[in-house]
């Protein structure tokens, strides 16, 4: 496997690289993917009609094409989050890659992947995505 890491952050939906709580590092991104209904557009949130900016809040996501919207978490949960680690189980550089879908650990949202070698969790706690470091 052979990941192509991300060169143009406004093709990303998610991105991080952080230290793990457990050991280990983890440099993980989830691109952009193209419209269900037409095919071409890749989905992205709307633009405000005035300032012409993305509205980073937004609940959904639109397709520029032909308009088509779809709920942000419904969205995101096709997409394929693709990252580059180094295992807090074994100790192992790898790649991975799953489906960017956040389930409760410990009561916190996190994105699970496995690791490669050893099958160890990958953890990214939506709580850590926040502290800056
Ligand atoms: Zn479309
Ligand atoms: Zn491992």
């Amino acid at each position: 496997m052979a990941l192509e890491e991300p060169t143009d952050m406004n093709e990303l939906v998610y991105y991080t690289s952080r230290d793990l709580d457990n050991g280990g590092e983890v440099f993980c991104w989830v691109k952009r993917g193209k419209c269900p209904a037409c095919g071409n557009g890749f989905m992205g949130k709307p633009k405000d009609e005035k300032t012409g900016k993305a509205k980073i809040r937004a609940k959904e996501y639109v397709c520029p094409e032909c308009g088509h919207t779809v709920e942000k978490t419904e969205y995101e949960e096709t997409l394929t989050a693709e990252a580059k680690y180094t295992c807090p189980e074994c100790g192992k550089q790898g790649e991975t890659t799953g489906p960017f879908k956040r389930k409760k650990v410990k009561g916190v949202d996190t994105l699970r992947l496995q690791c490669e070698h050893c099958g160890g969790n990958i953890d990214i706690t939506k709580k850590m995505a926040k502290k800056k470091e």
